[in-house]
């Protein structure tokens, strides 16, 4: 099948090309992400490829349509930037990578959570430059800490595992709670009492209507002071002019983000040389405990090999009409 890939990077055409002997598409490769000023380029193409950032809203899934376009198959889990009910609407097929590595995503949000606490890229930085104080440096112990997870799929079912290995106690919302995770010590609690009560709050849930500013300023309020938010999932669980605000009040203590809800225009891109207009990103970067990843928590070699092995079947899937297990449906609510 013919499949144009969007937004790829040098690692995407890498981890397709080692798994070439295993399909027989023709794979073309665009630099350029997809919305409805390029969405061109996929004229005489059956198969599209695209990743968190392509924006497939209404009028590019109608040109797509148009274009010939039959298949789109996400090279990710999400699908928060695919308008289901207009791709149903113009007969076009939608698939997704549903569990790559989900242990990937909770390791990064590890990463994270002690890379804040115990500031070791400010000390890596300082004993380069001969500097050994440890003046600013202190840290926390998170054995004994309440740990608040929202979402306990198979991301923040594996974090939460990851956390009680470090002695924390996991309080966790979900609207579908998990009776392993239960047996295993997690007490599932209404999203307030997370609030209330979590020294550390990390988000796994996907970004729906019902989640979209979960983490706002009426949140915030309820929250402990020094409080550490953590966000791998999707920018848009935040609301981050009202997170800037409890920055600068010291409401939240800490901050980690491999995600931003403005994050299309930024990240998988070096600006290093451009003008930076995104004034909250600057703001952000500007506090000494904020740290930012640009959406690199699923990047591990075993979850690239995942991503293009998975993503190569389900266009075969389809080219052979054969069950679509990955595909993502339209539900008319
Ligand atoms: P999953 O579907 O296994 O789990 C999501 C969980 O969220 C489910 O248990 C679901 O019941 C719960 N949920 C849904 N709506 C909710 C609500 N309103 N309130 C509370 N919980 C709710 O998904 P997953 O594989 O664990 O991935 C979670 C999210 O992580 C994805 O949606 C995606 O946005 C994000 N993600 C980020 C990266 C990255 O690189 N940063 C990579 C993969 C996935």
């Amino acid at each position: 099948m013919k499949v144009a890939i969007f937004s790829t990077q040098k690692y995407d055409r890498e981890y397709f090309e080692k798994f070439e002997d295993y399909h027989n598409h023709e794979l073309t490769y665009f630099k350029t992400s997809l919305n409805k000023d390029t969405v061109e380029l996929a004229r005489g193409y059956p198969a599209i490829c695209v990743f968190v950032n392509d924006k497939l809203d209404d009028k590019t899934l109608e040109l797509l349509s148009r274009n010939g376009v039959r298949l789109i198959a996400l090279r990710c889990a999400g699908h928060n930037n695919v308008d289901l009910k207009a791709a149903n609407q113009y007969g076009l097929t939608v698939l997704r990578v549903p569990a790559y590595s989900p242990e990937a995503i909770a390791e990064h949000a590890l990463a994270l959570i002690l890379t804040l606490n115990r500031k070791t890229h400010k000390a890596y930085n300082r004993v380069r430059e001969g500097n050994f104080s440890l003046e600013n440096l202190t840290g926390f112990n998170l054995n004994k800490k309440t740990v608040g997870v929202i979402g306990t799929g198979k991301i923040g079912a594996i974090f939460s595992e990851i956390m009680m290995g470090l002695g924390c106690q996991i309080l966790a919302y979900d609207i579908n709670e998990s009776d392993i995770l239960r047996n295993q010590g997690v007490k599932y609690v209404s999203m307030e009492n997370i609030f209330l009560n979590s020294d550390i709050i990390s988000l796994h849930c996907p970004l729906t209507e019902e989640t979209i500013h979960i983490i706002d300023r009426e949140a915030l309020l309820k929250m402990k002071d020094g409080v550490m938010i953590i966000n791998t999932s999707r920018g848009g669980l935040i609301k981050t002019e009202d997170v800037i605000d409890a920055l600068l009040s010291k409401k939240i203590g800490y901050l980690g983000i491999d995600v931003y809800e403005q994050e299309e225009n930024l990240f998988f891109k070096d600006l290093s040389e451009s003008i930076i207009e995104d004034d909250m990103i600057l703001r952000l970067n500007s506090f000494p405990n904020v740290l930012i990843t640009s959406h690199q928590a699923f990047f591990t070699k075993e979850a690239l090999d995942e991503i293009a092995l998975v993503t190569l079947q389900n266009i075969t899937d389809f080219e052979s009409r054969n069950t679509l297990k990955n595909e993502v449906r339209y539900i008319n609510k």
